[in-house]
């Protein structure tokens, strides 16, 4: 069964969700502030967290950064109200997969739930784990690192697996160029975004073709990998 968590201080918002997604059919957990609910999302394993921006104690953004940084990869979709400034760059950035503001209808969130869990349920089958994932024309095994296309070798850098492999994770997701940073080149050393873009032209240059771009830029904000 499909297990949720809602993060919510305002009771009836917080009822009125519950019972909605459970009406849906989904498993449905719930807590009213955010220490309870870091601590439920650090013990338990979700499919998808609805998350408050604005909770008790600690705030989503913070709850967000904490557990993308412990590497902890649940779904999350931001609830944020109306009026609040909320960026949609930085939510993504900190590691959101969507936001939704209130006042939203509860038709267009379960829309978005779906969505989500579409494509967390598409990476999997994928199965980034398994061999050989076509990505454009090159087939690629993450195991032996090793990527083809028409069984000759094409030649990747250890760099250029490791965004692969995120973007494959996030597959039909908006990646940041800072998404990418962090997950591949970490807090050591930070190059310019402008490296980010390099690689991500050097890996076009490998994957796509005329007829199909698999790499496909989000302007303003980064890229999207489309299988
Ligand atoms: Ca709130």
């Amino acid at each position: 069964m499909v297990k949720l968590l809602v993060v919510e201080d305002e009771p009836a918002m917080l009822a009125g969700l519950v019972d909605n997604l459970e009406f849906e059919g989904y498993e449905v957990d719930s807590a009213s502030d955010g220490k309870k609910g870091l601590a439920k999302i650090e013990t338990e394993n979700y499919d998808l967290v609805l998350l408050d921006v604005m909770l008790p104690i600690i705030s989503g953004f913070d709850i967000l950064k904490h557990i993308r940084k412990k590497g902890i990869q649940n779904p999350i979709i931001l609830l944020t109200a109306k009026g609040e400034e909320m960026d949609k760059v930085r939510g993504l950035e900190l590691g959101a997969d969507d936001y939704i503001t209130k006042p939203f209808s509860l038709r267009e969130l379960l829309a978005r739930v779906k969505v989500i869990l579409r494509r967390t349920l598409a990476a999997e089958q994928i199965g980034i784990d398994s061999k050989n994932i076509q990505i454009g024309r090159l087939i690629v095994n993450f195991e032996s690192l090793e990527a083809t296309e028409n069984d000759s070798l094409i030649k990747l850098s250890h760099k250029e697996f490791e965004i692969l492999k995120y973007m494959v994770k996030k597959v039909n997701q908006i990646v940041t160029r800072d998404n990418l940073l962090d997950a591949v080149w970490g807090d050591d050393y930070q190059p310019t975004s402008r490296t980010v873009d390099n690689f991500i032209l050097h890996l076009r240059q490998k994957i796509d073709s005329k007829e199909s771009n698999h790499i496909v830029t989000v302007h303003g904000i980064g890229y999207k990998l489309i299988l």
